[in-house]
């Protein structure tokens, strides 16, 4: 972050607005909007008590003199689309007073800020601010009645996302607050805490369900893996607790059973726990166990499934998994090795008309293509692995089930990578690329 976004009181101070034309009179109106004595001039002559200056079309000479000045002076100013002459930036405003949103892009650009505006807009209702302002009447009772932070929390909360916030905006004032008070009385209460395991997807953010997006965002407590991208980690609350309980193939760094007392710990310590994992938590998730676990210690929870590496991996490389005619089927399946060795049932696994989506399979690679060919699957089958699948670093590596392994020997096996075989992963078509970076 370049620079620090604050909200500036205005109100009866002094600001120089100086130049004339359109985007003076805009920057005037809305000084004057937020209540502040505004003073148009030609140049800055006097600086003494003024708050705030404003430069709009003017010379280059006036614009340096100003900007000179009020640096001598400590003096903030901001020139329209001159980010030299600037020390603060004026961000694109969203007013939904008294809730206001500001989007500044640190002069980089402009327009940018402004196209956001326009689709936070539409995201923000503008009914939001009688909202807003019903919190407000309730502040001061909130405060003395909930003595925790947690409570406090947790009853705005709920406030602004159920049925006082609700009545609020369909306008029945009366039943908001007949709500607000009966959420009040019971906020003091321990929460029993929950436990949701979530899937994270195959990395991009953009794939996360919209209701992993609102648990991770509410977590008290975040549990994650290794395979849990940063992108998506940041949607977090910066005091959420997060732990860190990534495994790296054969090298658990935190044993099963200690990742559920962990997660029953917190739960029955009232907190919402999300038990954050990468792709869905329910493939090779090791989701199941933690769910009997949680069962068995009595805590509540439940499963947001999430988009698995296989369906990510494929659509982003470009690889359809079945295909009306090459593959009729797909099989999930685990390449990760068993006292060093594969268990698998090769006869179903060579078959042709399907694709083999395999797991953890880039070390037992050479053995796993060995196999198949032996179990007659052609070596000319076409077969690829995708490497950070959906992520900006994203590699497609493609061959056929005898080449594959030679050509993948130099991947990097700390990564994650899904291996692909079978007819339909002959079909290329285009691939796409991380949507932070496509738009
Ligand atoms: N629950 C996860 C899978 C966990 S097992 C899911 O549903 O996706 C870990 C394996 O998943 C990795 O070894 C790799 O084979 C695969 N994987 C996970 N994320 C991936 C990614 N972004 N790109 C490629 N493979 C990935």
């Amino acid at each position: 972050m370049r620079a620090l976004p604050l909200f500036h009181d205005l109100h009866s101070r002094l600001c120089l607005v100086v130049g004339d034309g359109d985007a003076a009179s805009r920057k005037a109106a809305v000084l004057e909007a937020v209540g502040a004595r505004v003073v148009r001039c030609a140049s800055v002559e006097d600086l003494d008590g003024v708050a705030l200056v404003v430069i709009a079309e003017t010379s280059k000479a006036v614009a340096q003199r100003a900007f000179d000045l009020c640096r001598a002076r400590g003096i903030p100013v901001n020139a329209v689309d001159r980010p030299r002459y600037c020390t603060v930036t004026w961000p694109a405003i969203i007013d939904r007073d008294p809730v206001t949103i500001a989007i500044g892009t640190s002069g980089a650009a402009p327009t940018l800020a402004r196209l956001l505006r326009a689709r936070i807009e539409r995201a923000v209702p503008a009914s939001i601010a009688t909202v807003a302002r019903l919190g407000e009447t309730w502040r001061a009772r909130a405060k003395a009645a909930l003595t925790t932070p947690a409570s406090r929390l947790r009853f705005w909360e709920r406030f602004f996302d159920g049925p006082v916030a609700e009545a609020a905006l369909a306008g029945d004032g009366a039943e908001a607050d007949r709500r607000a008070r009966a959420l009040l009385a019971g906020a003091d209460a321990q929460p029993r805490g929950k436990v949701h395991l979530v899937g994270a997807g195959p990395g991009d953010p953009e794939l996360l369900t919209l209701r992993a997006l609102r648990l991770i965002q509410s977590a008290d407590v975040i549990v994650h893996d290794r395979l849990v991208s940063d992108e998506v980690l940041a949607f977090a609350r910066a005091d959420a607790l997060r732990i860190y309980v990534g495994k790296r193939r054969a090298n658990h760094c935190v044993p099963q059973q200690d990742i559920n007392a962990l997660l029953v710990e917190h739960a029955r310590a009232g907190k919402r726990v999300v038990r954050l994992k990468g792709g869905d938590p329910f493939v090779f998730g090791r989701g199941g166990e933690e769910i009997e676990a949680l069962l068995e210690a009595d805590v509540d929870c439940d499963v947001t499934p999430g988009i698995t590496a296989a369906t990510g991996c494929a659509a982003y490389a470009g690889i359809p998994l079945t295909h009306r005619d090459h593959a009729q089927a797909c099989i999930f399946v685990t390449g990760h090795l068993k006292d060093g060795r594969l268990d698998l049932n090769w006869d179903v696994l060579a078959r042709a008309r399907q694709t083999l989506a395999i797991y953890m399979g880039i070390v037992s690679l050479p053995e796993l293509s060995r196999q198949l060919i032996a179990h007659r699957l052609p070596g000319s089958t076409p077969a690829a692995v995708v490497i950070d699948g959906t992520r900006p670093t994203q590699r497609v590596i493609a061959g056929t089930l005898a080449s594959l392994p030679a050509l993948a020997a130099s991947a990097d096996a700390s990564r994650p990578a899904l291996v692909l075989i079978g007819d339909a992963v002959g079909v290329a078509l285009p691939a796409r690329t991380w949507s932070m970076a496509a738009e």
